[in-house]
């Protein structure tokens, strides 16, 4: 039998809220000044009392309702104690025997719970003999994922990680930007012949999604190596080691009663039951849903629907476009401009706002031109890179570049006329049934009407005229 894979993720976000989790202190993670959003609640000084913030369980909540959970409807903090200098008072508040949500699902992944808690103090140790400790982290809200172990990839694992971002952001409750620390995943890991679970590891301080997938690998070969040793898996918690990529062994694994849980007596227990509005949050359109909604709307390629997904306000100027366009049967030729040419030029471009010289109006006027055949696929990308940069209208663009294409075969046929005239070889080659000839006839066109010219038409031209 081959080894099994048993993967279980614990993930922490900061929550979005204006003050933090127990004072009224600002919860601002882009704050660069060290210990400024501050004061005696959450430096943990003695005889301060916490006061909950509502707007924190309500995102916790609403996570819950969006993972399908059962909402507590009885709760209470506890206190986890240890020390540590990030964290002052010896406790951190969070949520032990009843956590906000139970069960629920995301992506195919189970999950066990979701609680609420405070984050700690940020510590740096790179300076020298010290350390450093700022106190604008503690007591940020912290909402704590807790999944089943049924993950059985690095890759099932990171996909997961990927949704629940989404998820996060879809519902406005966090950032959770990874390299920011604003979302944080701790990965379970062990291996196993049989149907019993091998020992597990938990790797820590997770900061990317490739990082994620990298400790997970590591730790799997690591597992199956010392088995295949005869050695044994240790339990115990670990770190990445980015430039050597490697886990490294940081410490035993502590139990719960380790830390002395109890029910926090400066905190009132909640009974959501009576709060009804608590319960029944109301909820965006998610990502699921949105999925749903744009395969059945618009039937646009899963790959091109997966950009707009990740990325909202893509998502969100496709959808304006192909409504002013005023045909949904244009959504696929929106679709590949916005994903192929669009994108391409936001990617070369970086210090370009993209949304701020194109609007929805004049990209959707730009998409007619190019299905009414006004602009040949090679003038819209053109005007389209005109339009990126400096904004403007394509008509009058393509007008100014000369890159309008010219459609009438009225026009054209004296051209096409000219041009046969003067190739006498090809075009006795083309009569005597060397076709291939036709294209080089319908390029000499393109050349003489620098590129303006319909090739289509021109082809159609040429194949009357020359069998005539
Ligand atoms: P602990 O008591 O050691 O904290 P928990 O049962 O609370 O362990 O689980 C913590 C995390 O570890 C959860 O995400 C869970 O799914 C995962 N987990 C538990 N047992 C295993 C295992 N044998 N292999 C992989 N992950 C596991
Ligand atoms: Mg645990």
């Amino acid at each position: 039998m081959e080894y099994k894979t048993t993967i279980g993720l614990e993930i922490h976000a900061e929550l979005r809220t204006r003050t933090k989790m127990f004072c009224t202190s600002k919860n601002d993670p882009e704050e660069k000044k060290p210990n400024v959003n501050i004061c005696p609640v959450c430096m943990g000084y003695p005889g301060t009392l916490p006061v909950i913030n509502k707007e924190a369980v309500k995102h916790v909540l609403k996570v819950g309702k969006a993972l399908g959970a059962k909402l507590a409807d009885f709760t209470e903090f506890d206190r986890k104690n240890y020390f540590y200098p990030d964290i002052p008072k010896g406790y951190q508040i969070s949520q032990y025997q009843y956590p906000l949500v139970s069960g629920g699902e995301l992506a195919g992944v189970k999950i066990t719970r979701v609680h609420l808690e405070e984050d700690t103090a940020k510590s740096s140790h790179e300076k020298g003999d010290y350390s450093l400790v700022d106190f604008n982290r503690a007591g940020v809200p912290l909402m704590e994922l807790v999944t089943e172990p049924v993950i059985g990839s690095a890759e099932q694992a990171v996909n997961f990680a990927r949704e629940l971002q989404l998820l996060l952001r879809y519902l406005g409750v966090s950032h959770a930007n990874m390299e920011k620390g604003e979302m944080r995943v701790e990965a379970n890991i062990s291996v196993s012949k049989t149907d019993t679970f091998g020992t597990k590891c938990e790797v820590k301080n997770l900061n990317s999604f490739r990082t994620v997938e990298k400790a997970i690998a590591f730790e799997v070969a690591r597992h199956i190596e010392l088995l295949e040793k005869g050695e044994k898996v240790i339990q115990e918690t670990r770190g990445w080691n980015e430039a050597k990529q490697e886990t490294y062994s940081q410490r035993s694994k502590e139990n719960a009663h380790d830390y002395r849980y109890f029910p926090d007596p400066d905190l009132p227990k909640l009974k959501l039951s009576e709060l009804p509005e608590f319960l029944n949050p109301e909820l965006p359109e998610l990502p699921e849903q949105k999925r749903a909604r744009f395969d059945s709307e618009y039937g646009v390629k899963a790959e091109d629907r997966e950009m707009y997904i990740f990325d909202m306000k893509l998502g969100d100027f496709f959808e304006e476009v192909v409504k002013i366009s005023g045909d949904k049967k244009l959504a696929a030729l929106v679709s590949n401009y916005i994903t192929s040419d669009f994108a391409g030029l936001q990617k070369n471009n970086p210090d370009i706002d993209p949304f701020k010289n194109i609007t929805s109006e004049n990209f959707a006027a730009l998409i007619k031109m190019a299905n009414g055949g006004e602009l040949s696929s090679r003038g819209a990308k053109d005007t389209l890179a005109i339009m990126f940069k400096e904004g403007g209208e394509p008509q009058k663009i393509a007008e100014e570049k000369g890159l309008i294409q010219k459609n009438d075969e009225g026009e054209l046929l004296a051209m096409v006329q000219k041009i046969i005239a003067e190739n006498e070889k090809v075009v006795s080659g083309y009569r005597a049934g060397k076709e291939a000839g036709i294209m080089f006839l319908v390029g000499q066109g393109m050349k003489a009407s620098k590129g303006s010219a319909n090739p289509q038409i021109l082809k159609k031209l040429f194949e009357t005229e020359l069998t005539k």
